[in-house]
């Protein structure tokens, strides 16, 4: 959806408030489960002496399942936003801001940008979940699994394939 920011444009000095639902069916991860409710995003456009700047937070709750121990959590997500937004191209060397079509800010765009952005790190269920045994697979949160400690899991996987190796011969 566009939004027109045609007055915001003639006048310096005033602001837009906005609040917009995110398409949930767009922002599909396959470390998140589920979204408790579509993510909002919220904020005010702003003209400072003629430039043009959104600034506002995108929040999600959601079900995610862990990169490491595969363990379902919830997460809230809160990104702040802080965006340059432009009429035109000013300077190709510089695309750090948002460009307008015309006087229409494309908000969806800008705001699933941002989400799938931020979204593009690792989904872990706490900073310093300790995962599964590559040996065994047990949940090494749960504690030790009694495995024999492996110095480096490359190393497991290379121990593996000289096993299929001798296999084959
Ligand atoms: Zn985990
Ligand atoms: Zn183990």
């Amino acid at each position: 959806m566009g939004i027109n920011l045609h007055e915001l444009i003639q006048k310096p000095g005033s602001s837009l408030p906005f609040r917009r639902e995110l398409s949930a069916e767009r922002l599909d991860f396959p470390a998140v489960t589920e979204y408790d409710a579509p993510p909002v995003g919220e904020g005010v456009i702003v003209n400072n002496a003629g430039a043009l700047t959104l600034r506002g937070t995108i929040r999600a709750g959601m079900r995610c399942v862990c990169d490491r121990c595969a363990r379902e959590f919830h997460a809230d997500a809160e990104i702040p936003l802080e965006t340059a937004l432009a009429t035109e191209l000013e300077d190709e060397e510089n695309p750090d801001f948002f460009l307008l079509s015309g006087e229409d800010l494309d908000i969806d765009d800008l705001l699933e940008t941002a989400f799938i952005l931020n979204m593009d790190t690792q989904m872990l269920c706490r900073e310093d979940c300790k995962g599964l045994c590559p040996q065994c697979g047990a949940d090494l949160n749960d504690g030790p699994c009694g495995c024999k400690k492996e110095s480096d899991p490359r190393l497991a996987v290379l121990g593996q394939l000289l096993d299929d190796i001798d296999q084959t011969f």
